[in-house]
C-alpha cells in the first residue's frame, strides 16, 4: 500500500484562480506515485516532493517566499522520519534555496534537531549549499498575491508532504516563508516537530495556516497521539482543529496513516491540494 498528501498551503482565496498550482500539485503527486511504485522511501519521498514545491515559486515557501516586516526572507523547514522519529528543522534560515534540504542536513549530519538564524545559514554554507546569489531576483514572492488580508491579521502561505511507501514507512516534511510581514526573528509551526510537523510509527501529519495557533495547540502530535490512542483520522483532525478555530485561528492539515487512510480537512476559504491512496486517482484542488 502506497499514499500520499501534498499541499501548498491553506491561505487560498475564494474566487482565484489556482488553475496552474492545481496541475503543479498533480504532476508532483504523480512524480511522487511513480517513485513510490518502484520503491521509494517515504522519507525520501517527502524531501523531494517538498523541494519541488520550493523550486516551483508558486507557494510561499522556498522560490515563492515573502519577505518579511524588515524586507529580508526568513525561511523555517521540518521532516521527520516516523519509523524512528529522527527530525531536522531550520528556522529563520536566510540566504538558501531550499531550506528542506538543510533541515535534513541538520538530521542527518549534527546531533541536533533544529538549527535557527544565522547558525543554520554557517551550517548550510558548511555543507556546501549554494546560496542563492541574487534574492531579489530569485524570489518570485507568490505571497505577494496572496497578501490581500486586513493588516494585522495573519495571512499564509506553505508547502508540505505525508507519505506511506511500499515498506509500511511513514513521512512528512513541511516548508514556509511563514506569515506575510511578520516580525524578524518569528518562528511560526512549520519548523516545530510537533507543532507543524510530525511522523511516528503509525500517523504523518503536515500542518498549514495561522502557526502561532498550531503552535498554542500542539497540533500535529495531538492528531497522532488522539489517533494512537484510538481515535478515528478524521475525527482527531476535527478535534485539534476546533480548537484552532475557537481560539480564532484557521488553517488546515494533510495526515495520513499506515493503513494508507488519507485526510485532508481545512477550516480556511481553501487549501491548495493533491492526495491518492493506493490505485486511486490523483485529486487536486484548492477549494
Ligand atoms: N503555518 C505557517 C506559519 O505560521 C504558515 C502557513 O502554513 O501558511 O509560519
Amino acid at each position: 500500500m502506497i499514499a500520499l498528501a501534498l499541499h501548498g498551503g491553506a491561505g487560498a482565496k475564494a474566487g482565484r484562480d489556482y488553475s496552474v498550482e492545481i496541475a503543479n500539485m498533480r504532476e508532483i503527486a504523480q512524480f511522487a506515485r511513480d517513485s513510490l511504485l518502484n520503491g521509494a522511501k517515504a522519507f525520501d519521498i517527502v524531501t523531494e516532493v517538498v523541494r519541488q514545491l520550493e523550486d516551483s515559486g508558486l507557494y510561499v515557501a522556498g522560490k515563492g517566499a515573502s519577505p518579511n516586516a524588515a524586507g529580508f526572507y526568513e525561511l523555517d523547514a521540518s521532516l521527520m522520519n516516523g519509523a524512528d522519529r529522527a527530525c531536522g528543522a531550520v528556522t529563520a534560515l536566510q540566504g538558501f534555496a531550499n531550506p528542506v534540504l538543510v533541515a535534513r542536513a541538520v538530521m542527518e549530519k549534527t546531533p541536533h534537531v533544529m538549527l535557527a538564524g544565522e547558525g543554520a545559514g554557517l551550517f548550510a554554507h558548511e555543507q556546501g549549499f549554494e546560496p542563492i546569489a541574487d534574492e531579489a531576483e530569485y524570489f518570485t514572492r507568490a505571497g505577494r498575491f496572496e497578501s490581500n488580508h486586513p493588516p494585522g491579521t495573519l495571512a499564509h502561505g506553505t508547502v508540505g508532504c505525508v507519505c506511506l511507501d511500499s515498506y509500511g514507512h511513514l513521512a512528512a516534511a513541511t516548508s514556509t516563508a511563514g506569515v506575510f510581514g511578520k516580525l524578524p526573528g518569528r518562528v511560526g509551526d512549520t519548523p516545530i516537530i510537533g507543532a507543524g510537523t510530525w511522523a511516528d510509527g503509525q500517523t504523518a501529519v503536515s500542518c498549514t495556516g495561522q502557526g502561532e495557533y498550531f503552535i498554542r495547540v500542539n497540533a500535529s502530535a495531538q492528531l497522532a497521539f488522539r489517533h494512537a490512542g484510538g481515535q478515528a483520522l478524521g475525527e482527531a483532525a476535527d478535534a485539534t482543529l476546533q480548537q484552532i478555530v475557537n481560539m480564532g485561528g484557521e488553517g488546515g492539515l494533510i495526515a495520513l496513516n499506515a493503513k494508507g487512510e488519507v485526510i485532508v480537512p481545512f477550516r480556511s476559504q481553501g487549501m491548495k491540494r493533491a492526495w491518492f491512496s493506493g490505485d486511486s486517482e490523483i485529486v487536486s484542488e484548492a477549494f
